[in-house]
Order: structure tokens, then C-alpha cells, then sequence
């Protein structure tokens, strides 16, 4: 079993919160400061970071009164400087300037880059100390075994926004973590989860990217109807968690409701329910080890009415039992399907590739 690196001491925590979000127009992003919105005076926004959309990056910056905004994208740094003219915000540009902003003095990091690119920033948040709330999974993907071993040299608590993981946080038992016998992920199945292998086989772009659930950015939109996604939650939990591989499952459950669960040794098993909505994970993020309103809507089982559960089918979805098997074979092996994996994806958006 690998040690949890989340600690369960909470951090004393000053108020209001100093917080910097990779990633900010994103999905995760705009999630993160609309949660963020509903608390005035409980965060102060030290830096938003994005890329290409710089109307969105200005205007979250003016409306969050942040100290500093960076775009990854240096060609854009005129535009943003011209989007904040009159205002006190600091503009940057660049990849230095993404770290350097990553290590600006924040208490809690949100990282949300999408892909192995937000790794060296969220490397730079935890060796400056910040606590990371960690969604970019592709960072314990590409590089697990050195962000953990960092974030536990530099005493960081790695708080998970990934819906599952974060069930999963919400419902370890602290006190008996050698008596967890499973972790169960739970997957909604994507688009595809009722479509024969010839059906998938020609799927297109747009169908792919229509979640039957969740309303996310397009790499994890993919990822999700090829089930990627959820292999690479596997790999992320096994850094999370102090579980083994075998005793890491995935089970298909189409309504997205129970967002993971815990069995113990005792058979009791632990599950964390709410509607899928990222803005609750998220919020729990930035309030632990407290909680804070989040506006997600609230989960009604009689509405809801029916939970149904499938087994994975290995054949249509192959990417999970792959993912397993390059933690089995450890060293670098889940690096290389990640990068192998963001090529392959941005080639099927760019529509230059079939989706199998
Ligand atoms: P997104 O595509 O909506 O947003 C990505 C953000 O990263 C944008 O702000 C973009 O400007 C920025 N970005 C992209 N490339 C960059 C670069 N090279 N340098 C700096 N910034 C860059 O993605 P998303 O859906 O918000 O996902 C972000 C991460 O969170 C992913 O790792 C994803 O797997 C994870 N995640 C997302 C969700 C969700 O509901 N969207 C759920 C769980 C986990
Ligand atoms: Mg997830």
C-alpha cells in the first residue's frame, strides 16, 4: 500500500483565502470563481492564468479584482495588457510567467490546466508551498511518483477536485486507512456506453463531444467517450490513495450520482452522492477541511428515481485495462500513454484521425 499524501491535520487557514487558478477559462476555471463569486470576502484572487481567450481572462480579472493576470501565450500579451488598461492588474506573458505566477504567495493553487502542460506550473505551486486543488489529472498521470513525493517533502495538501477522487476524500475513513478493501470509481459511460464497437468505430467529433452529463472542456470530453478518462482516474487514484491496483475498480453507473465509494474490511462500503455538477467538489476544495454553499443544483433521489450499475465492457472500452497495465509496468509506461493519449485526442478534434 502507497502512503496518502493528503495529511489529515488541517491547515489553520487565513481568511480571506489568497487564491491563483491555473487554467481559469476553462471549464474548471470558471467553475472555480463562480463558487468563488458566491463568497465575497472569503478569497483574494492573486492570479488568473489562461491562454488563448483573452476577452474571458480580462474580464475575470477586472471582475475578480485580481493582482495578476498571465496568459500562456506570449503573441498575446499586447491584447491583455490593452483588455486591462486602466486597471491595477499586473499582465504577463509566456510560460516563465505562468510559473512564476503558479509561485506567487497564494495559499491555495487551483489547478486546472488541461494536460501534461499544467504540470510544471502545479510543480512550481507545490515547491512554493501553496495547497493544491488538484483537477488536472494528467499532472499524477505524466509524473505521479515525483509530484507526491514533492508535495509530502514540501508538507502541501493535495486536495482532489476530480469528482471522484474527491468523493473518494470526502469518504476515507482517516482513522482505519489499512482497512480500506476497495475503492470503487464509478463511470457514467459517455456517449458511447450503449454503442456497438462498429458503432464507435465511426463516431464523429461532434457526437463524441456531447457527455450525456457533464458539461466539460473537450480533451476530458473525449477522454470520456473513450473511457481514457477513467483510466486515467485509475492512475490518479493509486497515486491519491493508499490503495493497490487490484484494489482499484471502476463501475459503470449512467446516472452520475454516487460519484465514487470506499469499501472496508468490514463490508461496510462508503459512497459520496450529489448532482453532477463540478462547483460541489470544487467548492469542498476551497473550503477544506471546512465546507461552503456551493450554487450546484441540490440532488433529488425522488426525481432521480432510478441508480443502475454496469460492469465495464473491456472489449468496447479497452483503455481502462490498458491504463492498469502501464501502472503495472510503472517507470515511465503511464507517461508515454498520456502523451500518446493528447496527441491522439487533439488529432480526432482537429478531425484527423478515427476515434479507433
Ligand atoms: P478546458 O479545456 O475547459 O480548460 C483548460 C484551461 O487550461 C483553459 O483555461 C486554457 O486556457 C488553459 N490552458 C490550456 N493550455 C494551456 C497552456 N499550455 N498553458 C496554460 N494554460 C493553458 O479544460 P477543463 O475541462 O476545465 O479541464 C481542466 C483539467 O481539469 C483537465 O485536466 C481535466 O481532466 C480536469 N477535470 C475537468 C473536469 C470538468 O468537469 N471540466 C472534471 C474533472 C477533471
Ligand atoms: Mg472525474
Amino acid at each position: 500500500m502507497t502512503a496518502s499524501a493528503i495529511s489529515c491535520i488541517p491547515l489553520p487557514q487565513s481568511e480571506p483565502r489568497r487564491l491563483t487558478i491555473l487554467g481559469a477559462t476553462g471549464s474548471i476555471g470558471r467553475s472555480t470563481l463562480d463558487v468563488v463569486s458566491h463568497h465575497p470576502g472569503k478569497f483574494e484572487v492573486v492570479a488568473l492564468v489562461g491562454n488563448s481567450n483573452i476577452k474571458l481572462l480580462a474580464e475575470q480579472a477586472r471582475a475578480h479584482n485580481a493582482k495578476l493576470a498571465v496568459t500562456a501565450d506570449e503573441t498575446k500579451l499586447e491584447a491583455l495588457r490593452e483588455a486591462l488598461a486602466g486597471t491595477d492588474v499586473e499582465v504577463a506573458a509566456g510560460q516563465s510567467a505562468v510559473v512564476e505566477a503558479a509561485q506567487r504567495g497564494a495559499d491555495l493553487v487551483m489547478a486546472a490546466i488541461v494536460g501534461a502542460a499544467g504540470l510544471e506550473p502545479t510543480l512550481a505551486a507545490v515547491r512554493a508551498g501553496a495547497a493544491i486543488g488538484l483537477a488536472n489529472k494528467e499532472c499524477l498521470v505524466s509524473a505521479g511518483d515525483l509530484f507526491m513525493s514533492e508535495a509530502k517533502t514540501y508538507g502541501v495538501d493535495v486536495l482532489p477536485v476530480d469528482s471522484e477522487h474527491n468523493a473518494i476524500f470526502q469518504v476515507l475513513d482517516n482513522n482505519n486507512l489499512d482497512q480500506i478493501s476497495r475503492i470503487i470509481l464509478t463511470a457514467s459511460g459517455g456517449p458511447f456506453r450503449t454503442w456497438s464497437l462498429e458503432e464507435i468505430s465511426k463516431a464523429t467529433t461532434e457526437k463524441a463531444l456531447k457527455h450525456p452529463n457533464w458539461d466539460m472542456g473537450p480533451k476530458i470530453t473525449i477522454d470520456s467517450a473513450s473511457m481514457m478518462n477513467k483510466g486515467l482516474e485509475l492512475i490518479e487514484a493509486f497515486h491519491l490513495f493508499p490503495a493497490s491496483i487490484d484494489q482499484l475498480d471502476v463501475l459503470v453507473h449512467p446516472q452520475s450520482v454516487i460519484h465514487s465509494m470506499v469499501e472496508y474490511e468490514d463490508g461496510s462500503v462508503l459512497a459520496q452522492l450529489g448532482s453532477p455538477d463540478m462547483r460541489t467538489p470544487i467548492a469542498y476544495s476551497l473550503a477544506w477541511p471546512n465546507r461552503i454553499f456551493s450554487p450546484s443544483p441540490r440532488l433529488r433521489l425522488e426525481e432521480v428515481q432510478t441508480l443502475t450499475f454496469e460492469a465495464v465492457d473491456d472489449q468496447r472500452f479497452p483503455s481502462i485495462s490498458l491504463c492498469r497495465e502501464t501502472l503495472r509496468q510503472g517507470h515511465t509506461a503511464p507517461t508515454i500513454l498520456n502523451a500518446a493519449n493528447e496527441i491522439a485526442v487533439e488529432a480526432f478534434l482537429s478531425k484527423r484521425l478515427s476515434f479507433q
